[in-house]
């Protein structure tokens, strides 16, 4: 509700627009009275002999133009109608656009909302939540909770509105009829709801039947070297062809059903009109006996009660779908903000002496520990590289630098003050970051290279940065050289070239600290040799903490960490350990040998 209350002055323009498009229609039927009257040859346009409250209404408000002369009548009152529809166009013209800007602006204050909450989130969502999921409920679910808006409004409120309207005339041209046609009409939507409820449960397993045909495929086209490999390729046009078949006679199933509705619907309800007009025209007990020049407005205003009355019956659906989708945009909204500083921290002045994690515990889910008491001193300058086996806890380490997550016991200290004191925005300006996986955004080279410094970095910098990076190169040899689009729907890099880009992104900001996690799959030679002088150049003048997958960066780092099952086995230099006979000799002669 929030989200709406910006909109509150719009919201009453819309509904008074509705209200005029309801009332204004209703009346343009009501003028059908005179205008048949006149066509029936009759010259005293609106006055009866018993005129219904219509009429007297009508004498009223459009008497003076229907007093005089037949010819002048007709005119007047074709006249009157035009205007009436026109008028009511407009104003069903501007309910819809105002509800359209209402719904429209909703969804956009709720999806920047949603944004910027998201932003906020630690790290620990992102992994609990599906990239996709994320993305259909920032998008479409969003949407889907702004409909209630333009739902409640433009068919609620302007239903219920023409409903009334359309009910108050038909009861003052004829009550005894209207009553008839309020018992005998909702008999068609008797009869017609079994087929509609097989129609759509044929429609909702055809549904589920085309996922199945959608999933076959996408399977295949992932699998396509296992498909291939396996020589699989009639079983899967086999299981594709099953699928197919199954989904398209669901489907002419349900539309078997749905063209049978159409045809049953129009007959019962010319059984319903031609019962209406016996017992409308007919005269004395067993009928109504109404005029022609009102009983033709109102079967026209009876039909047109169909379509409002549609509509509110549907309403409970629409906003069940929509309440739903609002409940998941919120379930989101409601995650605790845990990636925000509380007001009052400290600016991180960047590192002097040393890093030491003190009896650092962490357990993502309690009571399984990740880290089991680890205490490290890592000296400004210092290239400390940790090695363990996979699972050993390295990532995590690493990320309580950044305070992606925070210790469960214990502390980790800056020149002896808790990273909790700072600000985790100035504490990771201190910081560059190069993982293994290296996110390449759908954008040119040169806002790649200068992610998150875009307004500092001159194009000078920035390829200064490259050519650090030994990437410089291949840049050059791009279509657009640094205005070159990269990513999902821009230029492939290689997985050499995207780590330089990377290397080349950390090099820009200058980081006295770094944080770096080393590929593991192995690149040809010679892109092996300049990324590896790249990462040279990188590692040089800065506070290091690298894990460690290359013999190479091992070799170089003034101190080695052996991390396995969260705890800290073995500590010291390269041959210091190697001599040691230890765990890292182990791993060392494991890798040298396969
Ligand atoms: P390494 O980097 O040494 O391979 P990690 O630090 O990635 O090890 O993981 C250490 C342990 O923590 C593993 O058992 C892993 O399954 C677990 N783990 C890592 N991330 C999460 C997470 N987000 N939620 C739960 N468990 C996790």
């Amino acid at each position: 509700m929030d989200f709406v209350r910006p909109y509150a002055g719009v919201l009453v323009a819309t509904f008074l627009a509705a209200v005029a498009a309801a009332v204004l229609d209703g009346f343009t039927f009501t003028l059908l009275i005179p205008f048949l009257r006149l066509l029936f040859g009759d010259v005293s346009g609106v006055v009866a002999e018993a005129p219904t409250a219509v009429e007297k209404f009508l004498t009223v408000v459009v008497g003076f133009a229907l007093g005089t002369d037949r010819a002048a009548a007709v005119r007047n009152v074709v006249l009157l109608i035009l205007v009436a529809v026109a008028v009511k166009n407009v104003a069903v013209y501007t309910a819809g656009s105002l509800g359209a800007h209402i719904q429209e602006g909703v969804a956009r204050d709720m999806r920047a909302h949603l944004y910027a909450h998201i932003q906020r989130l630690g790290l620990g969502f992102f992994q609990r939540m599906k990239g996709g999921q994320l993305v259909s409920r920032m998008i479409a679910d969003t949407e889907q909770a702004c409909r209630i808006v333009s739902a409640a409004l433009v068919s609620l409120v302007q239903n219920v509105i023409l409903i009334a309207v359309y009910l108050a005339i038909l009861f003052s041209l004829s009550w005894r009829l209207t009553l008839l046609t309020l018992v005998v009409a909702p008999a068609i939507a008797a009869v017609m709801r079994p087929i509609q409820l097989r129609i759509r449960k044929r429609l909702s397993k055809a549904l589920h039947d085309r996922g199945e045909v959608t999933a076959i495929v996408s399977e295949t086209i992932e699998g396509a070297r296992l498909v291939k490999a396996h020589s699989a390729e009639a079983y899967e046009r086999r299981r594709f062809g099953d699928a197919v078949e199954n989904y398209s006679k669901g489907i002419v199933r349900a539309q078997r059903l749905a063209v049978l509705a159409h045809p049953v619907s129009e007959t019962l309800g010319a059984g319903v009109v031609l019962l209406l007009v016996i017992f409308g025209i007919s005269a004395g007990p067993s009928g109504v006996g109404m005029r022609p020049e009102l009983f033709i407005p109102f079967i026209a205003i009876a039909l047109r009660l169909v379509s409002p009355v549609k509509a509110l019956t549907q309403f409970p659906m629409h906003a069940e779908v929509s309440l739903a989708a609002s409940e998941r945009v919120f379930q989101i909204l409601d995650e605790a903000e845990d990636d925000v500083d509380p007001p009052g921290v400290r600016a991180c002045p960047g590192l002097a002496g040393q890093i030491v994690f003190d009896g650092v515990w962490f357990a993502y889910e309690p009571g399984s520990w990740v880290l089991k008491g680890v205490d490290l001193t890592v000296r400004s300058g210092e290239v400390m590289a940790i090695v363990g086996p996979s699972g050993a806890g390295k990532s995590t380490l690493v990320d309580l630098l950044p305070r992606f997550i925070e210790p469960s016991r214990g502390q980790v200290l800056m020149d002896g003050v808790p990273l909790s004191v700072y600000g985790r925005r100035s504490l990771r300006r201190t910081m560059g970051i190069v993982s293994q996986h290296t996110v390449i955004f759908n954008d040119t080279v040169r806002a790649n290279i200068a992610y998150g410094e875009q307004e500092n970095a001159t194009p000078q910098a920035v390829e200064a940065a490259a050519r650090a990076a030994n990437a410089h190169g291949f840049i050059e040899q791009l279509p657009q050289g640094y205005d070159t689009v990269l990513g999902e729907r821009g230029m492939r890099l290689s997985g050499g070239e995207r780590q330089r880009i990377a290397i080349a992104r950390a090099l820009l900001r200058d980081p006295p600290i770094l944080i770096l996690d080393e590929a593991t799959s192995a690149l040809d030679t010679e892109g092996e040799r300049l990324v590896q002088q790249a990462i040279a150049r990188l590692l040089e003048n800065r506070t290091v903490l690298v894990i460690a997958h290359r013999l190479s960066t091992v070799a170089r780092a003034d101190q080695i960490v052996v991390l396995d099952g969260g705890s800290v086995l073995e500590r010291g230099r390269h041959q210091d350990l190697l001599d040691a006979g230890g765990i890292y000799q182990r791993l060392h002669s494991l890798e040298m040998h396969g």
